[in-house]
């Protein structure tokens, strides 16, 4: 079966643009010291707000239409952008949404991603992450999840399950067919990039840009910027989806971990902790090119960019490719250490 051939519900309007940034690259030294930097628009996927889980929600949905499903059930941090972009999918797909969220407790206002949960009157369960917890977060979101599925089942309900982050086989996907619309892009700019900068999260934004460029031969190498930790877990989990999609898809091409790159310099404190780089790559692109990073996974994607740039690692002559994987809502979610 063909990436054609997989069950598609449309969710996206793509293709995204390709936009160059000429005063970033200004501000970074110019053509003596920085690339060009092309910037791959996926925060305008169109679909509430927008983002990177746009491309997989297109085939997870369409799965789960296919399945007779009638609630998308899905989990995430209390920001979850992931989350905020599932509940959207399912009213366009004319289904409900139940989400699973976990939250540190302290300080949960009623913004940015969880505001839009709840106006699209997502079914919202939170869950206490907080670290004196007798079960781990996983734990708990994995017996909360088996919980909400049975009453949604015992209501007449059909749940279709979606696990982090979009990351499954059916979600990498995505990534294959964003990435053969960057590749062609591209081929029409007659740009041959020699590095794709994006955010890491849960992984299944890389494991179809990783088999994709490798199945099509990009000129660049996919560079992940880790925003969170975990990163031998988070390989074989990779490996693991990425050579399913290739399976499913009756792709030759299988992925080994030295296919992979996952660089965990810019992570900081840890998950949806912003750093100081981060939010100084914030106002940059703001100040700039009129644009908008989020703290927690484009911020820290952009800060690893901004700090290659700065060490020489990147030929001034050649141009990168960054991926804008969204983000926005989270940023009002973050007044607190914007506004110092
Ligand atoms: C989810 C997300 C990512 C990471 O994608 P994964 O497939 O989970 O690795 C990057 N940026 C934003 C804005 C996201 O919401």
């Amino acid at each position: 079966m063909s990436l054609a051939d997989q069950p598609r519900f449309s969710l996206a309007y793509l293709p995204t643009p390709l936009q160059e940034a000429p005063r970033l690259r200004q501000a970074l030294g110019g053509d003596r010291a920085c690339p060009r930097i092309l910037i791959k628009r996926d925060d305008l996927t169109g679909l509430a707000f927008g983002g990177n889980k746009a491309r997989k929600l297109e085939f997870l949905v369409g799965e789960a239409l296919d399945l007779g499903a009638t609630v998308l059930v899905t989990s995430g941090a209390v920001q979850s952008n992931h989350a905020r972009m599932t509940a959207a999918a399912a009213r366009v797909a004319g289904m409900k949404a139940a989400l699973v969220l976990s939250s540190t407790g302290k300080s949960r206002p009623l913004q940015g991603n969880l505001l839009l949960d709840y106006l699209l009157d997502a079914e919202v369960h939170i869950i206490d992450a907080t670290t004196d917890q007798k079960m781990s977060v996983d734990e708990a979101q994995t017996i909360k999840i088996a919980e909400v599925t049975a009453t949604l089942k015992t209501r007449g309900e059909r749940p279709y399950l979606i696990p982090v982050g979009g990351s499954n086989a059916v979600g990498v996907f995505g990534y294959v067919a964003g990435t053969l619309e960057l590749l062609t892009q591209l081929s029409a700019a007659g740009e041959s990039p020699t590095r794709l900068y994006y955010a890491n999260g849960s992984r299944g934004t890389q494991g179809g840009l990783v088999l994709a460029a490798k199945m099509f031969n990009a000129s660049y190498r996919p560079y992940g910027i880790s925003v969170s930790g975990g990163a031998q877990e988070k390989l074989q989990r990779v490996l693991q989806i990425g050579n399913e999609a290739a399976e499913r898809l009756g792709l030759p091409t299988r992925l080994i971990s030295d296919d992979f790159t996952s660089d965990e310099a810019y992570i900081g404190p840890g998950y949806g902790i912003s750093t100081p780089a981060c939010l100084e790559a914030i106002r940059l692109l703001a100040r700039c090119e009129g644009l908008f990073l989020d703290p927690v996974y484009t911020g820290k994607a952009m800060s690893g960019l901004i700090d290659h740039v700065r060490r020489g690692f990147l030929d001034p002559s050649k141009s990168v490719v960054f991926l804008h994987t969204g983000g926005i809502p989270a940023l009002f979610a973050y007044v607190e250490d914007l506004e110092a």
